[in-house]
């Protein structure tokens, strides 16, 4: 695919800047949470008209102008961070996996089946154009109790964009991710580990906390499976955060590993778990 080639290429001139983003400053960390159990919608019911708060002629003004759907929700607005978290925290031996740049029908049906196989939850972090081409993969993400985040649009290097250009990247993901999973995304990830102030700020204004990774499993880079393997199973420590994608390339190598290392770290004593829900 040239979309995939693109963001090879794109990868490989740029694997510097998905390193920095990992080792940068002190490690932020979050708290473990159970692994949530309950399905979740596949999409959001769409309120009727009376259902819809009356608006006030100044709110209704100030109303967005993009799209149709009914009126979103204000999402909660966070602390802005200056740094990505890395980790996580947690009494025990707490991992967590993540996946990005999907969804890929080639392969992240492959990585579902396997963390189902071993009821395990992880964290995905589409891209909003890959959502558009698959949504059905990403409410199945939702519905097995994975937790899906935002990874922009089109995965563009953030810190060669203006404001108003990160905004429609975001924002545009979070929608599409609320119309197809029923909620709003509550984790970004940039693109390439490189963030910005703006994108700090912007992903705080939307709700979102900013996860980065602990370990770089560099499956991008399709160093054959027995380096990924080894790469999880060296790295494996307490809190730890997991790098590996589902999509962007020729992801074999990672679907064949990740049925290899799951269960010697389940066998190791590890959690494999996700962040808790915010209410
Ligand atoms: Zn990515």
């Amino acid at each position: 695919m040239q979309k995939d080639q693109f963001f090879t290429r794109r990868r490989m001139i740029l694997a510097g800047a998905a390193a920095l983003g990992a080792s940068a400053g002190t490690a932020g960390t979050i708290l473990a949470g159970g692994a949530e159990k309950t399905p979740r919608r596949a999409a959001a019911p769409v309120p009727g008209p009376q259902a819809r708060p009356a608006l006030k002629g100044s709110a209704f003004r100030l109303r967005p102008l993009t799209g149709d759907g009914p009126p979103r929700a204000a999402p909660r607005r966070l602390k802005v961070r200056k740094e990505p978290i890395l980790q996580i925290s947690g009494r025990g031996r707490h991992m967590m996996l993540t996946f990005d740049d999907g969804p890929n029908p080639d392969y992240t049906p492959h990585i579902l089946d396997t963390l189902a196989k071993y009821d395990v939850r992880a964290m995905f972090f589409v891209c909003g154009e890959c959502v558009a081409d698959d949504r059905d993969l990403v409410a199945r993400m939702a519905d097995e109790g994975h937790v899906v985040g935002n990874h922009t649009w089109t995965h563009p290097l953030l810190t060669t964009l203006n404001r108003k250009e990160i905004h429609s990247e975001m924002a545009r993901t979070s929608d599409i991710i609320e119309d197809t999973c029923g909620e709003r995304p509550q984790w970004f990830r940039a693109p390439y580990g490189a963030w910005n102030r703006a994108a700090f700020q912007l992903g705080a204004e939307m709700g979102m906390e900013p996860m980065a990774w602990t370990v770089d499993t560099t499956d991008w880079m399709e160093p054959g499976t027995d380096t990924i393997v080894d790469r999880v199973e060296r790295g494996a420590a307490p809190g730890v955060v997991v790098l590996s994608h589902d999509a962007g390339g020729d992801r074999s190598q990672t679907v064949h590993a990740i049925r290899e290392w799951l269960p010697h770290l389940i066998d190791s004593g590890y959690h494999l778990t996700v962040p808790r829900r915010r209410v």
